[in-house]
């Protein structure tokens, strides 16, 4: 095969229909799906413990074990009460990567779930148009289509979803109510009951190469901390927002002076990295179809690219 044994599959969110804050941003899989996608992995690799893995990482055996260790971004509440029963019964060890504002705050909403929800609530009771001129009148944007929010909005201009939350009377505290978004303190307390880990994913989920790097800094250790002392751990995992793509290698060796036990996981595939304390990963829900078919696909394609030399990703 390619060299590379190992396999890192992720995921968010499994589901038997939709999330409203989800439902404009990615696809996800339904827990038959998920299901048969975990008898998948354990058919062909061994599932490991994080404890297993930053030990494999670290002795330098892990290209060549045939292991699995499964990840979920965000700590949404379907990992506690959909996710975490299916591995559990499985005996599948995976992590968590959390955000501690959720935590801390339980109306915390990431702000491209704002958008995702605006969309829905204005589909749902006809009130694209509405949006639309409440938008051109009050910020002269000039909106195609409704969905075209998620192109027009970002992390830097959320309060213009605020505003339109209020003005179409959009019941966040209701839509709370129905069901959580995120995992809250006890949840994720009862998941390292049942041994699964804990790790960290940054305060405010923003696409790490548009920061400074002290920004990023901030980030990463703020981040970090609270979680680690909210839950009482030490040395956990960090999982980069939107992936690592363009990070520069001085963040690397800044989390290895500060934290050297603290491995990174970024979203470069079978890749391997410049950087030696990050791992790279498989967006299962990038790829949405069943992994007996993404699996072979991507590793054929890793193993082009370890043909021609660019199997590595180098850092500047
Ligand atoms: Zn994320």
């Amino acid at each position: 095969m390619s060299g590379r044994h190992f396999v890192l599959p992720f995921y968010h969110i499994v589901f038997p229909s939709t999330r409203p804050h989800i439902r404009y941003l990615y696809r996800y899989f339904t827990p038959e799906e998920f299901n048969k996608q975990i008898d998948y992995f354990l058919k062909h690799w061994q599932p490991i413990s994080y404890e297993e893995l930053i030990k494999l990482h670290q002795n330098g055996n892990l290209n060549k074990s045939k292991v699995f260790h499964l990840t979920f971004d965000d700590g949404l509440y379907e990992c506690y009460d959909v996710i975490a029963p299916i591995l559990y019964k499985k005996g599948v060890p995976a992590t968590f990567f959390v955000h501690s504002q959720a935590l801390e705050n339980p109306a915390f909403c990431f702000y491209r779930f704002k958008i995702s929800l605006l969309i829905w609530h204005a589909r749902k009771n006809g009130l694209s148009q509405k949006v639309k001129i409440l938008l051109k009148k009050r910020y002269d944007i000039q909106l195609q289509s409704i969905k075209h929010l998620l192109k027009t909005v970002d992390h830097k201009n959320i309060h213009v979803i605020d505003f339109l939350w209020k003005e179409t009377s959009f019941d966040y505290d209701k839509y709370l109510s129905d069901r959580p978004i995120y995992m809250s303190m006890n949840e994720i307390n009862k998941l390292m009951e049942n041994g699964f880990q804990i790790g960290s994913h940054s305060l405010n989920h923003i696409r790490f190469n548009t920061l400074s790097f002290e920004d990023q800094w901030r980030e990463f250790e703020e981040d970090k901390l609270k979680i680690e002392t909210l839950l009482g751990l030490k040395n956990i995992p960090f999982a980069f927002p939107f992936g690592d793509q363009g990070v520069k290698i001085s963040f690397f060796n800044k989390v290895k002076k500060h934290y050297p036990e603290t491995l990174l996981f970024g979203s470069g595939l079978f890749s391997s990295d410049h950087a030696d304390n990050i791992v790279h990963r498989v967006p299962m829900e990038n790829f949405h179809m069943q992994p007996e078919k993404s699996i072979p696909a991507l590793y054929f394609h890793h193993s082009v690219k370890k043909l021609l030399g660019r199997e590595t990703i180098y850092r500047k």
